[in-house]
Parts: C-alpha cells; sequence; structure tokens
C-alpha cells in the first residue's frame, strides 16, 4: 500500500506499507502494479497518540452510587471506594470497551491505565488483564498496579502489590501523598522500588498529588531510581505539589530530577478540576511545572487521567483537548511551542511509555499512523480537526468523516 501526499514534519511524502510495516517513506513512489494506493489529500500524519495516564477501570462511573459534590481528589477517592464494591469483570471490561473504541477514533492506539489493586480480589486488575490481550490488534495497554488507597496504609498493600505482579501487570505505581504518614510515604516508595529491580517491571506513581508544599515524595523517589539505575523506566504522574514548592528548593530538586533521567506526567485538565480546593483567593491552578521541565530538557507527557468518573464528570478522551488546555494552563503558547506540542501526547508520551523501536515512523517499524484533516499540527489542533484514519501495522482501524459546515450567509 502507498499512501500518497501526506505531511510528515513540514515536508510532503509519501509512505509504503508492506507486511504491516513502513519499508520507504519519500516523495514520489511509484506504485507497483497492483499496489493499493490511499490518497492523503496533503492531509498532516503523525504516529498514533498515546494516552500516558488514565483510569480505564473507574471511566463511566460518574455520579453512580454518588456524585463528587465537592468536586475534590479526596472526595473522588471516598466515592470509588463505595462504586469498587459494586465492581464485577463484566463490568469492568463493559464500560473500557466502549471508551476503548472512543478512544481508538480520536487516533489513540497505545494506551498507559491504572488500576486500583486496593481490592482484595482483583477483580478490576483481571478484568484489564483479560482486555489487554483481548484488544492488543488494535490498542496496546500497558497496566500500572495502583494502589488508590496506599500500600503501607492498606491491609496487605505489600501482598496484593505482589500479586498484582505475579498476574502479569506491566509497571508499578504507590501514592506517597496519601499515606498515612511521611514514613510510610518513603517506605512504600522504597518498596516500589526495590520490586521494580527485582522484577525489571517499570514505575508510574501517583506522586505528590496535593497542594501541600511539603509533600516531597518526588524526591525520594527520584533518588531511589538515580541510586538503582532505574531512569527512564520511572515516571512521576501529577507532582502537583512542585506548583507550590519554594524556588529555591525547586531548584536544588530539579537537579536530581535532571541527575535521575526520570519522566513526568502532567493531567492538567484533571488537575485544574481537582487542586487549589483548599484555597480560598488566589487560587492555585495545581499543574506541575511542565515549562521549567521542558526547559531542562526533562521528559514531560500529557495524560487524560479520568473520564467521567468520579475525578473528573466530563471527558472524552481526545488527547487534543488535553494538550489545548494544557498549553493555556502551563503557558506554552509561544509559537513553536504550539507547533511541536502534538510531541506531549505522541513522542515523549512514548518515552514514557518506553516503546523504542515500537512506535515512530520510520522505516522498519510497524506501521502504525493516523492522518488528520489539516495541513499542519498548529490548524490541527487550534480547529480540532478530527482523525480521519487510524492505521495499526497498516490496517484501517478508524475512520471519521472531515466535518464541513455550511455558513449561509
Ligand atoms: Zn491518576
Amino acid at each position: 500500500m502507498i499512501v500518497r501526499d501526506v505531511r510528515l514534519e513540514g515536508a510532503a511524502t509519501d509512505l509504503r506499507v508492506a507486511d504491516g510495516v513502513f519499508t520507504e517513506i519519500g516523495p514520489d513512489l511509484v506504485a507497483t502494479p497492483g499496489e493499493e494506493i490511499v490518497e492523503g489529500h496533503g492531509r498532516l500524519v503523525l504516529p498514533p497518540f498515546i494516552e500516558s495516564h488514565i483510569h480505564l477501570d473507574s471511566v463511566l462511573t460518574a455520579g453512580d452510587p454518588e456524585p463528587n459534590r465537592s468536586g475534590t481528589l479526596f472526595e473522588g477517592i471516598e466515592r470509588w471506594a463505595q462504586r469498587k464494591e459494586k465492581l464485577t469483570v463484566a463490568d469492568v471490561k463493559e464500560r473500557v470497551n466502549r471508551v476503548v473504541r472512543q478512544q481508538a477514533s480520536f487516533g489513540v492506539q497505545f494506551v498507559r491505565t491504572h488500576v486500583d489493586v486496593t481490592d482484595p480480589s482483583l477483580t478490576a486488575l483481571r478484568a484489564l488483564l483479560e482486555l489487554r490481550d483481548e484488544l492488543s490488534d488494535v490498542m496496546t495497554i500497558q497496566i500500572v498496579a495502583f494502589p488508590q488507597e496506599g500500600i503501607c496504609s492498606f491491609p496487605g498493600g505489600k501482598d496484593l502489590m505482589r500479586e498484582a505482579v505475579g498476574l502479569g501487570v506491566d509497571a508499578l505505581g504507590a501514592i506517597p501523598h496519601f499515606e498515612f504518614t511521611r514514613e510510610y510515604a518513603v517506605d512504600s516508595l522504597n518498596f516500589v522500588a526495590e520490586l521494580a529491580a527485582e522484577s525489571g517491571l517499570l514505575i508510574d506513581v501517583h506522586c505528590d498529588e496535593i497542594d501541600d508544599e511539603a509533600s516531597r515524595g518526588l524526591e525520594t523517589l527520584a533518588t531511589r531510581a538515580y541510586e538503582l539505575g532505574l531512569g527512564g523506566r520511572v515516571t512521576a504522574s501529577h507532582t502537583t505539589a512542585m506548583h507550590s514548592y519554594n524556588n529555591a528548593y525547586f531548584t536544588r530538586l530539579l537537579r536530581l530530577l535532571t541527575m535521575s533521567g526520570i519522566n513526568f506526567v502532567s493531567n492538567p485538565v484533571v488537575n485544574t478540576h481537582l487542586q487549589g480546593r483548599t484555597d480560598t483567593y488566589p487560587k492555585r491552578r495545581g499543574v506541575t511545572r511542565v515549562k521549567e521541565l521542558t526547559e531542562a530538557g526533562i521528559n514531560v507527557s500529557f495524560g487524560q487521567d479520568d473520564i467521567c468518573d468520579p475525578w473528573n464528570p466530563l471527558g472524552t478522551g481526545n488527547l487534543r483537548d488535553v494538550v489545548f488546555t494544557g498549553l493555556y494552563v502551563t503557558q506554552m503558547l509561544g509559537h513553536d511551542q504550539i507547533a511541536d506540542s502534538h510531541r506531549f501526547v505522541t513522542t515523549n508520551a512514548a518515552r514514557t511509555l518506553n516503546l523504542g523501536e515500537a512506535y515512530g515512523i520510520e522505516v522498519g517499524r510497524p506501521a502504525n499512523f493516523v492522518v488528520l484533516d489539516a495541513g499542519s499540527w498548529y490548524d490541527a489542533l487550534n480547529w480540532n480537526a478530527v482523525v480521519v484514519g487510524s492505521y495499526r501495522a497498516g490496517r484501517l482501524i478508524t475512520r471519521t468523516e472531515p466535518v464541513r459546515r455550511e455558513v449561509l450567509f
């Protein structure tokens, strides 16, 4: 197959795909007899979008059994604890199947989902493990064992984490700011770092998702990553307390973060909704320092976090909305910052997920790509261009008609 006349990194080109991989990339490719040709009409191609932080187990549960009336993170955890009692494998699979298809229609092909393992039956984890296999042809799902109610503060928390490793998770989580004490927070991070070093798994911690400037799980996580040589296998998600750190502390911390080589995920939509809830005025935005981390050469990606669940009553899974909001909230609307901002949900996120050569539009790599109804990312972002086609190993897996508006005056 040849995909003809598309824009790749600012230049017009064609793509040739055979046996599910890119075999040739360049202008004016000549079709062989009988070779299928897809017209690109000068549209933008990108590698598929990557959802680097979401909670698929809780999607589409907002209001069930009760809505989160205060809009806080902590009430969200209480509401989820109620809903968790009703979970069945079939319930989780039905909701996740719906959301994954919606994500796919927005050009997402890779998802890192956190799954709550503070549940002695591990129901949601079992459902997600089944889905990871069932959907692998169309969606790559990475599963993080996420201890929503703590590792040291939840009865049997460490055993549940070990059980999740045995069942086959891809990554280990932690939630230091929710542990009962600072000592438990440190202990939980040490536990996870050692378990990951032993098992070869990745780490993705819900780290300091609170407006408390004294919440400093991140320095422990980064130090363990540095000392154990885990580097890019480790991700710190949220780190919203960093928003409130004093600059002297942040400057010292930045040296460690750079040395450690860890990744960051910011969830700008959900954290602007959840954070600052104990403030009167001024109210903090509660989003981590994406601009400063990026300028220091540290890898940051953006995630949606929640779709219609106890922490976010809205959300579609369209990562364009996350990038759009994220650039406003982090004040990253310089021309060049906009132009390459898809990287927060493409190449940067690929690094977070450790996708390596499984990702990217290059000869020899799997022919996974999306075609947008725009000639540039700048236009696609601004005008919310639809993904007209999402290709997985060269196969069209979603298709959306371009929006055509008529103004009748
Ligand atoms: Zn999260």
